[in-house]
């Protein structure tokens, strides 16, 4: 990639694609407001063609040794290691968070990769001598084929390096079809996989919207697909995919809660609802989007809030001392102050205004909104319901633990929770009760390591297997059950009955 250029486009069979795109779509820096380059957007036939060059590198790649695939990973974590803060560049750049964040997003992502570093161990399958005379059974896991992964605009190397690096180390090959709104990442992650010795077409990346997505969860020589993204859009994914016989597992949106214990140290839970709504200006799919303060301790804990609130530094995302970016796009900065008035219209308290909240070096256009916090919020208002996906941090008062985990459960979502307290049997009693897949105790993202499985319930999940950790070696390959016999002088002789234990 020419990282002067603004201009991005495809990569397909190991390289930039030369073709002239009939749509493209422009790139913005959100902390100017100006837009700094454009994008092709792909139709059904670069899809084609991505597909094609993944098929076509299909058969070797999955023939390539398990030593050999794992030192591809190897190669292309030292790689990622090294780019770590070009990487970040393109990250803030394009989506606007801070250098610091961009920069940890990246390192999440290679967790994964020296996770599927380790494929020849994970890909062992089990091996039973003699379960008949003279007859063993083994298992053994195959890659499902050529895979995409359809991924959002908010983390736009993680979630890639959730899903590619456990795919193609599986022996599958990749067509990446990354967000729209900031695609660059994608396209250095590609650069580097090729340098790491990957071969051609074995990764692919199709940049647009939906006509692209729609093209790959039609074509038949996709087996498999990853999605990441808002819950609509994740629903849409895995009823078209299922319904062309692919298999999908589909990451929805999220309203994630954090519950606050009286006896919970409130400095700490203050600490981290602030870390945790407002970091990557709330749009992580893990942000705690609402406070649930369990009586009497409300007023003290959104007091301590508002302190630390006060003093976030808000500005762009390249420039030093910057805690908080802007949002993404216009768009959607005018989407989430929505929910500013339309909280206070229903009911709930201003605690904190992210309007007025200063800015310091931003352009007067950048897409800036400070950080909210919203009391009194209830579950029957808009504010609670819909999922903002901004800095807007909603504080729900209950009487007792028991309303508390009535609320969450009652909730559409289930992608994470946390629960603030000193007492062991009730975080014990919270994370055995809760209708959630990842739970923090005095964690406010508990984002499960590489090794384990990234995924909510609810409308958070659509499909049955989470992202990485086992479950992603389980989606990307398919079981086999051999049982043999090897000739013996015992061996033979016709028998109709079916086959059983001898
Ligand atoms: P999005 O759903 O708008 O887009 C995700 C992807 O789908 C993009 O590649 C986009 O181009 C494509 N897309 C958008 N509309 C489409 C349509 N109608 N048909 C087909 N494809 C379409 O999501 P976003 O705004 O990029 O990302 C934010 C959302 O992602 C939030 O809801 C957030 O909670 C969610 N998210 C979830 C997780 C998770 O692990 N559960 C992680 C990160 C983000």
């Amino acid at each position: 990639m020419e990282h002067g250029s603004s201009h991005r486009t495809h990569w397909i069979g190991g390289k930039p694609w030369t073709g002239g795109a009939a749509i493209r779509g422009d790139i913005y820096n959100p902390a100017t407001g100006q837009v700094s380059g454009s994008v092709d957007f792909a139709t059904a036939a670069e899809v084609d063609a991505a597909v094609g060059a993944a098929a076509t590198a299909l058969p070797g790649w999955r023939e390539a040794s398990l030593t050999r695939r794992a030192s591809v990973m190897f190669e292309f974590r030292e790689l990622v290691r090294s780019h770590q803060a070009e990487l970040a560049a393109l990250i803030t750049a394009e989506h606007g968070k801070v250098a610091a964040d961009a920069a940890g997003e990246v390192a999440r992502g290679l967790e994964v990769v020296d996770f599927a570093c380790g494929i020849p161990h994970l890909l062992k399958g089990a091996f039973s001598e003699n379960v008949s005379t003279g007859v063993d059974a083994y298992s053994i896991r195959q890659p499902v084929g050529v895979v995409a992964g359809i991924t959002p605009f908010n983390f736009p190397a993680m979630v890639p390096m959730w899903m590619f690096p456990i795919a193609l180390a599986c022996g599958n090959t990749f067509v990446l079809k990354p967000s729209e709104k900031d695609p660059s990442a994608s396209l250095l992650l590609a650069e580097l996989l090729a340098q790491a010795g990957l071969p051609d077409g074995a990764f692919n990346v199709v940049h647009g919207g939906k006509e692209a997505v729609d093209a790959l969860l039609a074509h038949p020589d996709v087996r498999a697909v990853s999605f990441v993204g808002s819950t609509p859009v994740a629903r849409y994914i895995y009823e078209t995919g299922t319904a062309h016989g692919k298999r999908v597992q589909a990451l929805g949106g999220a309203k994630n809660h954090m519950v606050v214990l009286p006896d919970a140290d409130l400095d700490l839970a203050a600490d981290a609802a602030v870390n945790a709504g407002f970091g990557s200006a709330g749009e992580r799919c893990m942000a705690i989007s609402v406070v649930v303060a369990v009586d009497p301790i409300g007023d003290e804990l959104v007091d301590k809030i508002r302190d630390r609130v006060a003093g976030l530094r808000v500005g762009p995302g390249d420039q030093e001392g910057s805690e908080m970016g802007p949002l993404v796009t216009r768009e959607h900065r005018d989407k989430v102050a929505e929910y500013l008035d339309s909280g206070v219209a229903e009911g709930a308290t201003m605690a904190v205004d992210g309007r007025q909240h200063p800015v310091s070096g931003g352009a007067a256009d950048g897409f800036w909104l400070g950080p909210t916090v919203l009391d009194h919020v209830t579950p029957r208002m808009r504010c609670y319901a819909d999922e903002i996906f901004g800095p807007v941090l909603a504080v729900v008062r209950a009487v007792g633990y028991a309303e508390a985990l009535a609320v969450i459960n009652a909730n559409p979502y289930g992608n994470g929770t946390a629960i603030f307290t000193n007492d062991g049997g009730a975080a014990r009693r919270f994370t055995h009760e809760v209708e959630v897949g990842m739970v923090g105790v005095n964690v406010p993202i508990p984002v499960p390591m590489a090794f384990y499985s990234f995924g909510g319930w609810k409308a958070s999940l659509f499909g049955d297997t989470h992202v990485h950790g086992a479950e992603g070696v389980h989606f990307y390959t398919r079981g086999k059950a051999v049982t043999a016999r090897w000739l013996d002088p015992r061996h033979g002789g016709v028998n109709l009955g079916f086959p059983v234990n001898q």
